[in-house]
């Protein structure tokens, strides 16, 4: 087997929670359970909420928990060429559109549809699927739009993407903590139709979480992706972008949350629960690892 690399990739746009905590020693203890390497990504694309301070917070934080990390940390705003890149690929496969939707007229075409009862799918995140050009706007409309180059967004046209790989397409998921580590695996099967069309690039930002972390985990010779359940379905548009950009299939191993008292997972905007004003409450490492279960 080759060395097993595991990842922790947080986006420095808040300060890190106990989730991030699980998520950073889980890492750790299966690279070492597993004689691997131990990468962290900070996944900060978003360059109007991550910022250098929040980064220099974080590093602080990890450091106190004491996760041993090994070289070199990427940091994804240097790497938008490389997204491009990806994102071309995927153009010159046919399976990328110009998206003229706004996000306020996404959300007043739900808000009328729904208005009398009915109900407009969303995806596995709760965001409403993408209702398509044709169901919002006027055919001048669109045309005006596309000459103007008034693109808002570029998505996966989905079911062109699934035509083109060889289905049914799935991962594998294995255990996340203890002796699950060394389990056999279960396979999961593909469900990327309930995502609609993802974003994989948007006028502000040139590549996507989706997109971006396709490319990173493969350039990195990520093995193994521990990551929080919450990103368990997310899954099936990395396995599709995976297969349609020739990438290599990782390990997956989704771990466990943690809730807040009011039973909903840990936000970053939740100052409780911050690593930061538990650590100057003076919280010890052995409470903390009682919180998280470990
Ligand atoms: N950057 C993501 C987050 O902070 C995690 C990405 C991943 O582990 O795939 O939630």
């Amino acid at each position: 087997m080759t060395e097993p690399v595991f990842r922790f990739a947080p986006s420095p746009n808040g300060h890190l929670h106990l989730g991030h905590a699980l998520s950073a020693l889980l890492n750790a203890r299966a690279a070492v359970a597993l004689q691997g390497r131990f990468l962290v990504r900070v996944e900060d694309i978003d360059q109007t909420r991550c910022t250098p301070d929040l980064e220099r917070d974080m590093f602080e934080d990890l450091e106190w928990l004491g996760v041993p990390l090994d070289e070199p940390v990427l940091r994804q705003s240097g790497s938008f060429p490389l997204y491009r890149n990806a994102l071309e690929r995927l153009q010159d496969l046919g399976v990328v559109y110009p998206a003229y939707l706004t996000r306020a007229e996404i959300k007043r075409f739900v808000a009328d549809y729904e208005k009398d009862g009915a109900v407009w799918p969303r995806d596995p995140d709760g965001a409403p699927l993408y209702p398509g050009e044709d169901a919002v706007l006027s055919p001048k409309e669109q045309q005006d739009r596309a000459q103007s180059d008034g693109a808002f967004a570029l998505r996966l046209n989905m079911k062109a993407a699934l035509a083109r790989i060889e289905v049914p397409l799935t991962w594998q998921e294995y255990g996340a903590e203890g002796s699950a580590l060394f389990r056999s695996p279960k396979t999961v099967p593909v469900d990327a139709l309930a995502w609609g069309d993802v974003v994989l690039a948007r006028k502000d930002t040139p590549t996507s979480y989706h997109l971006s972390v396709v490319v990173d985990d493969a350039r990195q010779g990520i093995t193994d992706v521990l990551r929080g359940q919450d990103l368990y379905a997310a899954t099936s548009v990395h396995r599709v972008l995976q297969s349609l950009l020739g990438l290599p299939e990782p390990r997956y191993r989704h771990h466990r949350l943690i809730l807040g008292e009011d039973g909903r997972k840990l936000s970053k905007s939740n100052q409780d629960t911050s690593l930061r004003s538990l650590r100057e409450a003076g919280i010890s490492h052995a409470e903390l690892r009682r919180r998280i279960g470990l």
